[in-house]
């Protein structure tokens, strides 16, 4: 760090939101620093209230054309699966019996399922329940136009007539065509990517936002990639949080591209990074005990995160890449580990409402 280097103006332009790379770039090497102003702007901001949801996971199939070089998920047409209409609303049930408010829903890209298919699904759990469908990613949203001769608008907008409420902010990975070249050659462009998000958020359906990061990619690449994730925040407001996904190793073909797993520092890096990045744009950080282990997401409270995610009651694409956590975390387990932790756990909805 520079001898002339000031903390309490860096510190003042963060909070103002006017964080530049340099200054991300800057605050990387120096952790004890981003450390400190990631939990002093959790705390402004979320006081020491971490939340978490009651919700359901469900992959309704894993037949994909893509090839996306991190997946251990996607099967071909003749040996994978497709849940039927009466698989899925038992999923739904039990699901709501255990006072789920939100429906997750993604699946791989099915090469005959068109934009009826994907409303009906919507539908018919929206017929038999009162819950929150957070469903199709922006990679869906494109197959689906493609697989049914339409315009992603206008798939938005039927998902959304059919009751669509949010959408995974999956399918980001790096927003840098360059990376995506080589880890998810066939996967939508960062320039559709955005491009998906921005419609979703003007037709008025909220998303997510992630990031895939500890592949191939540099520091530099991820900040560059929040920083993308910043200006379209700006622009819309349509995102409810920020998720950071690291990679899993096992049984891809990236995993054996890569060297070494990330350590525990250079994860708390990441999510430091991104409560200093999005402040004061996007306030709501969330760590993934799938990815990380619950051990290590609890440790995440110190590092500017204040959301724990969902119970998600069954994970599958993580756990077939080597995940280190279960597929269902109970909201018994959440208030422990937030106790545990000295915060004050709060259920929430997907947007955010404390229940
Ligand atoms: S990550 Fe998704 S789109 Fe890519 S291959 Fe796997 S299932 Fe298909």
């Amino acid at each position: 760090m520079k001898d002339d280097f000031d903390f309490d103006a860096l510190y003042e332009k963060i909070r103002a939101g006017r964080v530049e790379r340099e200054d991300a770039i800057c605050l990387a090497h120096n952790p004890f620093y981003l450390f400190c102003i990631a939990d002093e702007l959790r705390k402004e901001k979320n006081g020491d209230v971490v939340t978490y949801v009651v919700n359901r996971n469900i992959n309704f199939t894993n037949i994909c054309v893509g090839a996306c070089k991190f997946c251990a998920f996607r099967d071909e047409k003749e040996r994978g699966y497709v849940l039927g209409m009466d698989a899925i609303l038992s999923k739904v049930e039990e699901a709501v019996n255990t006072e789920a408010t939100e429906i997750c829903i993604q699946g791989g890209l099915h090469p005959d399922l068109v934009v009826d298919d994907y409303c009906e699904i919507i539908e018919v759990i929206k017929s038999h329940f009162d819950v929150h469908i957070h469903a199709y990613s922006p990679m869906e949203i494109c197959h689906i136009a493609k697989n049914s001769g339409l315009n992603e608008a206008e798939v938005l907008k039927e998902l959304k007539n059919a009751g669509l409420d949010s959408m995974p902010g999956t399918a980001a990975e790096i927003l840098d065509d360059s990376i995506r070249e080589i880890i998810c050659p066939e996967k939508l462009k960062t320039e559709k990517w955005v491009e998906v998000i921005k419609t979703a958020h003007r037709l008025g359906i909220p998303s997510t936002a992630t990031i895939l990061y500890g592949h191939i990619e540099s520091l530099e690449d991820r900040i560059d990639h929040i920083l993308k994730i910043l200006a379209i925040q700006r622009e819309t407001g349509g995102f409810t949080e920020f998720v950071p996904l690291k990679f899993m190793q096992k049984n891809n073909e990236l995993g054996r591209m890569v060297k070494r797993p990330l350590s525990f520092l250079e994860d708390a890096i990441v999510h430091a990074l991104a409560r200093v990045i999005l402040h004061p744009y996007c306030t709501n950080l969330q760590v993934s005990w799938v990815k990380l282990g619950v051990s290590d997401a609890q440790k995440m409270l110190y590092f500017g995160v204040n959301d724990m995610g969902g119970t998600l009651m069954e994970e599958n694409i993580s756990r077939l890449s080597g995940s280190p956590a279960g597929e269902y975390m109970s909201p018994e387990d959440f208030e422990r580990v937030i106790k545990d932790a000295g915060r004050t756990p709060k259920r929430r909805d997907t947007l955010y409402e404390l229940l």
